[in-house]
């Protein structure tokens, strides 16, 4: 109890579609085994779908504890993990994004799709206009996000975006580095 009150929690996005190739839930897999070995705690979107449910079950196995959110709408199309130690069950996105926020000390995004995309900028977003200092770091171990970053990089060098914006997110090739970057 003693540890997990001074632990940190660690919020992660990824992917909820089970189509993806096997090696996203060996990638989702290996974060959840990470953060659990750094004694960290897991908040999540409550799915048991894809890489989703790969990152808490690994986290449990490690030892962590895994606190999922959900809207109710959701619970049976992503599948709820009926295996998290804390599944709340919320009314709509918005009360999900804000409770998982809550809770989390730091957040990390692995590849995904729409879904992962959104949840991305929303923190990204308002870190870069100080409405939190939380660490957002972005695991990126083959290019899934190449598309997105040049986009982006293009935003800046149209003078759409700030530097203080591009340097709000951490982005990241390994596992280790994504949670060295999320303990900052
Ligand atoms: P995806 O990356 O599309 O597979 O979605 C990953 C997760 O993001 C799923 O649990 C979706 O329910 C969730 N998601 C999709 N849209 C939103 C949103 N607007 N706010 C919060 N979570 C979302």
């Amino acid at each position: 109890m003693e540890r997990r009150a001074l632990s940190r929690t660690l919020c992660v996005y990824c992917g909820s579609n089970d189509a993806v190739p096997r090696g996203y839930l060996d990638l989702a897999d290996e974060v959840g085994a990470g953060l659990a070995a750094r004694g960290w705690s897991l908040v999540w979107g409550g799915s048991s779908a894809a890489m989703m449910g790969a990152v808490a079950r690994a986290a449990r196995r490690g030892g962590a504890h895994t606190v999922g959110v959900i809207p109710r709408g959701l619970v049976e199309l992503e599948r709820a993990d009926p295996g998290a130690d804390e599944l709340l069950v919320v009314e709509g996105m918005r009360e999900r994004k804000a409770l998982m926020d809550d809770r989390a000390d730091a957040f990390l995004a692995l590849p995904g799709g729409l879904g992962t995309c959104e949840e991305l900028f929303e923190v990204w977003t308002s870190r870069y206009l100080g409405m939190h200092a939380k660490p957002v770091v972005l695991l990126d171990p083959d290019d899934h996000w190449d598309g997105l970053l040049r986009w982006v990089r293009e935003l800046r060098s149209r003078g759409f975006a700030t530097q203080t914006a591009m340097d709000a997110l951490v982005v990241t090739r390994t596992v280790d580095a994504a949670l060295d970057a999320c303990a900052r």
